[in-house]
């Protein structure tokens, strides 16, 4: 079989997606690659594919026992032999499998980094036939990198003890340039076929949102949503456990993750998650690496994580499955103080110098300065996340909240000259807020002892609402007229382009146009669908009928119900209608291994319609 009949058979695609075929192509020849792809892109099929076409086996790296359980789910229902070595298997079982995997049972054997070296699992290794040994989440091999798994580390230790050196792959979502240099030189790859795919996740809607209810803005947003899964990420347990009691008390089926709960609770309540009992998740960053779930509708971020790294990537959790989904980030100038906290608490790394210590809180500084940018930016929010990521596009994507707000062009002159002068005559010595204060002419204690009170520019823009302000600093630091200093307590300076302001030089910024607060300010609305399945009115209640039955099977056969068939598929079939296997067959995401299984109770269902 070639390439495209087992994309066909196992998995039910038709077309192979942006730069898979580039990496299929070159493993089956025996090459090395490296696939740099955003989440949901389809980096297993890259090595999915090669490994059934291979004549031996492929051992698959991959840091998490979630992933790996959910890859396997998914291989086995497509018909494919593969199983899982991990610290899940009771001694027992792990014997068993690894009986199983010397007789030739798998094609495909995931393994956690940590058992590669151990006794058992070399054993195997060196009597059987492995053709090639994919990394995947590769950027765990990264120390710069925030996920730094150190058994990653013992990878081509691994792969130096083999009788023959099989093909290396490696796959990773995280795109910058240490990272990427750090697993070129790290897993050793012998002039691998490189591909990086665009960043651009097309079916993302990106919005943020500057409510001061945030609690309100999520419970208009679940009410307008009300069949959808998603996630929830807050900045702290407290907040977690807040959110998650307060929509659970209205009847939202919410569930909860975060490091200070036991195992067993984290397990159980991701499995919940998973298989839809509680299709709301709140959870902070310890959730969600290796969740594959693919009908995640919405990742809603109630605090600003600390970087645009982590927001591509927790927000990147949405639509896996190509369908339409909404990433909305709400925003408070709080949380900008919160994850500077946090950058200064950073404590001493056995592993790093004084030095290197210095560096990565540097560093940490000024990636929450773009994060912060991304939020009170007026510009579009896809470009500015592909552009921090180095790739360049046009600056209007029509698909995200600014893109879709209407903005009116303001003059500024005027504000801009009194922020600077202020910054000026009290002797660049304060930060924004005080600044900001200075500005309104406040009465509070703090700028009676900095004798801010007596400054000339004191209550000089006191008609000006503190909002517009602040929000004309931050513009005045992105086009670089002011700049914020990186220590722990911030202050503004002036630059040298600060004269050409202080010359009457007109300037304007782009503001949102203010106006009444809409009914369906979240989101995307349902019209706006451009790509993916469009569902017709009267389709919806066939879809449901799927879902439903979808859920029995999922309950009956233990595995989540995206693992049956994904919403995609579902909503296929509600568009299609296939009224026999062959035309099942040509449903997105049908291979033959479900039509078999599967094909029967669902065409009953279609056909009594
Ligand atoms: P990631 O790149 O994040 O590892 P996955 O490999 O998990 O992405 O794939 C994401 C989703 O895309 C899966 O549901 C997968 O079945 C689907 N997919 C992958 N390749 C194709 C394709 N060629 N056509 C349609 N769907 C695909
Ligand atoms: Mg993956």
């Amino acid at each position: 079989m070639d390439k495209h009949q087992i994309l066909k058979k196992y998995f039910g695609y038709d077309s192979f997606r942006e730069g898979q075929e580039g990496i299929i192509d070159a493993l089956i020849a025996g090459r090395d690659a490296f696939g740099i792809m955003p989440t949901g892109a389809g980096k297993s099929l890259c090595y999915q594919i090669p490994a059934l076409i291979m004549e031996g086996i492929t051992i698959v790296v991959s840091p998490l026992i979630s992933l790996m359980k959910d890859q396997v789910g998914t291989l086995n229902q497509a018909g494919v032999h593969a199983a899982f070595f991990n610290s899940s298997l009771s001694h027992a079982q792990y014997k068993k499998a690894l009986e199983l995997a010397k007789s030739g049972r798998y094609k495909i054997i995931y393994v956690a980094p940590e058992r590669l070296l151990l006794e058992e699992f070399t054993e195997f290794a060196l009597q059987a036939d492995i053709s090639m040994v994919t990394v995947d989440e590769a950027h765990c091999v990264s120390q710069w990198g925030q996920d730094f798994r150190p058994s990653y580390l013992k990878i081509t230790e691994f792969i130096s003890l083999l009788p023959r050196r099989p093909v290396v792959s490696a796959f990773t979502a995280t795109a910058t340039n240490e990272v990427k240099e750090d697993i070129l030189a790290a897993l050793d790859l012998k002039q691998p076929e490189m591909i990086t795919t665009g960043f651009d996740r097309k079916n993302l809607f990106y919005k943020v949102n500057a409510n001061k209810d945030k609690f309100a803005e999520v419970m208009e947003y679940l009410t307008e949503h009300p069949t959808e899964s998603g996630i929830i990420y807050c900045s702290t347990r407290k907040t977690v456990e807040e959110v998650c009691r307060k929509l659970q008390n209205r009847g939202i089926p919410a569930t909860r993750y975060h490091a200070g709960l036991s195992d067993l609770e984290r397990q159980k309540n991701q499995d919940d998650f998973l298989y839809d009992a509680a299709p709301v998740m709140v959870a902070t960053n310890a959730f969600g690496m290796g969740i594959d779930k693919s009908n995640v509708r919405f990742v809603i971020h109630y605090n600003m994580p600390k970087n645009i790294e982590s927001y591509y990537q927790e927000a990147g959790r949405a639509g896996r499955d190509g369908e339409e989904a909404n990433c909305i980030l709400l925003y408070a100038p709080q949380d900008v103080a919160l994850n500077q906290f946090l950058i200064d608490q950073e404590v001493e790394n056995e592993a790093l110098t004084a030095e290197d210590m210095q560096f990565v809180k540097e560093r940490d500084r000024e990636r929450l300065k773009q994060m912060t940018f991304y939020c009170t930016t007026n510009e579009c929010l896809r470009d500015f996340v592909l552009r921090y990521f180095g790739e360049y596009t046009s600056n209007y994507c029509g698909k995200c909240s600014n893109c879709l707000t209407e903005f009116v062009d303001i003059d500024v002159t005027a504000i801009t000259q009194a922020i600077l002068a202020c910054v000026k005559s009290s002797g660049q010595r304060f930060g924004m807020t005080v600044i900001t204060d200075t500005l309104r002419g406040s009465q509070s204690m703090k700028l009676k002892q900095n004798r801010m009170s007596e400054n000339p520019c004191f209550g000089k823009l006191s008609d000006t609402p503190v909002f517009r302000i602040r929000q004309v600093m931050q513009f005045l630091q992105l086009e670089g007229y002011i700049l914020v200093t990186d220590d722990q307590y911030p202050v503004v300076k002036l630059t040298e382009k600060s004269k050409e302001a202080f010359e009457n030089t007109p300037i304007r910024m782009k503001a949102a146009k203010e106006k009444e607060h809409k009914k369906s300010s979240l989101g995307q609305d349902k019209k706006q669908k451009k790509d993916g399945i469009t569902l017709l009115e009267t389709d919806y209640p066939l879809f449901e009928k799927l879902r439903k039955l979808r859920m029995e099977i999922a309950k009956a056969e233990h595995v989540p119900p995206y693992i049956v068939f994904s919403d995609k598929s579902l909503k296929d079939m509600s568009a299609k209608k296939p009224k026999n296997k062959k035309e099942f067959l040509e449903v997105n995401g049908v291979g033959e291994n479900k039509c078999e299984k599967y094909g029967e109770k669902f065409l009953t269902v279609i056909l009594e319609e």
